[in-house]
């Protein structure tokens, strides 16, 4: 990190616009090469400040829910497509008033809503269906929507090719952090079993799970595997990562607040993994942190905990150069996606603050939060 956290509040999530724009960058070059289109997924990461800067790169979001979908509407104004396991009969018009294309995870879903979406005549808004190819390698059940009995999308006993009438796109979403490899074979079962119905599609999403901005990930691949279903089907294609836009682009910044002893030093932090970073106790998975190892390769080894009341609020254990000690400043890396859109107040912690980093301006604290935000959600 090339330049000074000591003015920012604490905890803080900090995203480096310049990496930001190098994942775009990676991103809009798969655009040139193969003409498909690129959707951020909100779910992953919906820092709506730096809307602007991802809306001169991808084509537009994609939403899981009504409030993402204005989010996305309001505040980039480019396509906005949304799916969902179901839609709430008293937010459709809402859904149709900010959205531009809708799937629908089944047939009695679209037949519920279809009316619906015809009577709009201000625009053309189109339609398509989840499927289900029954092949993922996600290892994951929670992770995985070609689990068993999942509920994600129309598996190919299911499918009703006699109702696909006003039906234009087809989606799937089965990958999740994989390379271009899973992809391509993903593409195969896809093409074997729902082949006949893309060809009478205008649109194929490819969903989100694409790593794509990984120092590893390979590229080339991923644009075969894109041409191969463009001239195969004539069909448009959709992507929609969330995690690949603004992987390694941000930061968490936290402070040890004391050292307690227990068989072994514990780093007690002004941030938790329950309120600020989810992913860590759910993946579960253990985030860098700028200067620190594994346990045992530097001299001091702590285990970092949070501070909520939850026995197991532990980060995990590091070590360090130099012993901890209160009002340290660590930097955790990687937190800019799946953790400003995940985190809560359990505990009635605080939320980090926001700040955005970019050279011409610098550092700019965008948001604080406040005990109006704890107390509004209650009652
Ligand atoms: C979660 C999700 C995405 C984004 O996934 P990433 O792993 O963040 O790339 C895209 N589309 C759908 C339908 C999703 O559920």
């Amino acid at each position: 990190m090339d330049f000074d956290i000591s003015s920012l509040p604490s905890p803080c999530y900090i995203v480096d616009e310049r990496l930001l724009t190098r994942n775009l960058e990676i991103l809009h070059s798969v655009q040139q090469r193969t003409e498909c289109n690129i959707l951020l997924a909100l779910k992953g990461f919906s820092m709506y400040s730096v809307f602007p800067l991802v809306g001169r790169y991808l084509k537009g979001v994609t939403a899981s829910s009504l409030f993402e979908a204005r989010l996305g509407y309001e505040e980039m104004g480019k396509e906005v497509h949304i799916y969902a396991p179901a839609y709430i009969e008293g937010e459709f018009d809402q859904i149709l008033g900010n959205c531009d294309h809708i799937t629908f995870n089944s047939f009695d879903q679209w037949h519920r809503f279809k009316d619906k979406v015809n009577s709009v005549k201000t625009k053309k808004i189109s339609c398509g269906i989840r499927i289900n190819p029954e092949y993922s390698e996600i290892e994951t059940p929670i992770y995985n929507p070609c689990y068993q009995n999942s509920r994600l999308g129309v598996t190919l006993a299911n499918f009703r090719p006699e109702e696909l009438q006003g039906i234009e796109g087809l989606h799937f979403h089965t990958m999740c952090e994989q390379n271009s490899d899973t992809l391509e074979r993903t593409i195969k079962v896809v093409d074997q079993k729902f082949g006949n119905y893309i060809k009478t599609m205008k649109w194929l999403n490819l969903g989100g799970g694409h790593h794509i901005t990984r120092p590893d990930y390979d590229i080339e691949t991923l644009v075969r595997s894109i041409t191969f279903l463009q001239d195969k089907y004539g069909v448009d294609i959709y992507l929609e990562p969330g995690e690949a836009v603004a992987l390694n682009t941000g930061f968490l910044i936290a402070r040890v607040l004391d050292i307690v002893d227990n068989d072994m030093k514990i780093a007690i932090l002004d941030t938790s993994a329950a309120c600020h970073m989810p992913d860590v106790l759910e993946m579960p998975y253990r985030p860098n942190i700028v200067d620190a190892g594994n346990p045992g390769e530097y001299p001091y080894t702590y285990r970092l905990g949070g501070l909520t009341c939850l026995a197991g609020d532990i980060i995990g254990d590091y070590s360090f150069k130099q012993p901890l000690k209160p009002g340290d400043p660590l930097v955790f890396c990687d937190m800019a996606h799946y953790t400003m859109v995940k985190n809560n107040m359990f505990n009635g912690v605080n939320l980090p603050s926001i700040a955005s980093y970019n050279r011409e301006e610098g550092i700019k604290i965008i948001r604080q939060f406040s005990y109006d935000d704890f107390k509004t959600r209650l009652s």
